[in-house]
Formats: C-alpha cells, structure tokens, sequence
C-alpha cells in the first residue's frame, strides 16, 4: 500500500480523524441552520453560526471526477486512484478508490467507503459499492 502523508489534526478538524479512528465517516453540521460542509470551517458560511454538532455521514455516493496518479520519482507499487466522491448527503470528499482496475472506474461509479490502516493512520478510502442484493 502506498505512502501517506500525515494528516496534522488541528481544532477545526480533529474530530474527522478522530472518527476515522473508530472507523466513522462523520462531518460537521451547523447548529444553527444544520447545514453540512465539508472541509469543515470555523464559521457556517450560511448563516455565520460557529457552533456545530458532528454528523455520521453514510458513506455511500458517486465518482465525481478521478485520476491515477503517478509519481516522477517515487512511484507506488500500483498506479494509486485518486476520486473526488459525490457522498449522498451532498458534499464532496477526496480520497482514494481501492480494489478496482483503473480500466474499470468511471464517473458517476457508485461507491462506498471502508477504512484502511496506512502507515498506521486509519484513514477512509472507497471502493465500488457492492451490488443491490436482488430479492427472489
Ligand atoms: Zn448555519
């Protein structure tokens, strides 16, 4: 698995890694109006509250747009997909797409997140959803 750099949790984000940890994808909703941001700011954009509360985020949502991305000069072991994903609650999140070909990816994929330990941070990285069981 590929390098990381380490996040630097500061006040305005801590509480995501530390959710991570737990294997929780979570955001910070407004107080005020409830509006979700992510990435998360002192100040609601919306109606100017600092006060917030966080918010468990379903970890489901669409490619965007991605990349393979290719180091000059210290490539991964296998090309590494980077998404920027379209989560069901409407806002948008980078990470990476594991367990799929580059081939196979395309905008609009579904997908859904899991957790992974990288150069031991937990951090959350997608994969395609798994396929609607069908009922009989
Ligand atoms: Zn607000």
């Amino acid at each position: 698995m590929p390098r990381v750099i380490r996040p630097v949790p500061d006040l305005d984000d801590a509480f995501f890694w530390e959710a991570a940890r737990d294997g929780r994808l979570v955001t910070r909703a407004c107080a005020g109006c409830g509006r979700i941001a992510h990435p998360p700011s002192p100040m609601c954009p919306a109606c100017g509250s600092v006060d917030w509360t966080e918010r468990e985020l379903s970890g489901r949502g669409t490619i965007h747009s991605w990349i393979v991305s290719r180091h000059p000069s210290q490539p991964d072991d296998a090309p590494r997909i980077v998404i920027l994903v379209d989560l069901e609650e409407g806002i948008r999140l980078v990470s990476n797409l594991r367990e799929v070909d580059a081939a196979d990816v395309s905008n609009e994929m579904p997908v859904e997140v899991f957790f992974d330990e990288v150069d031991g941070f937990r951090l959350p990285q997608f994969r395609p959803a798994a396929a609607q069981e069908v009922s009989v």
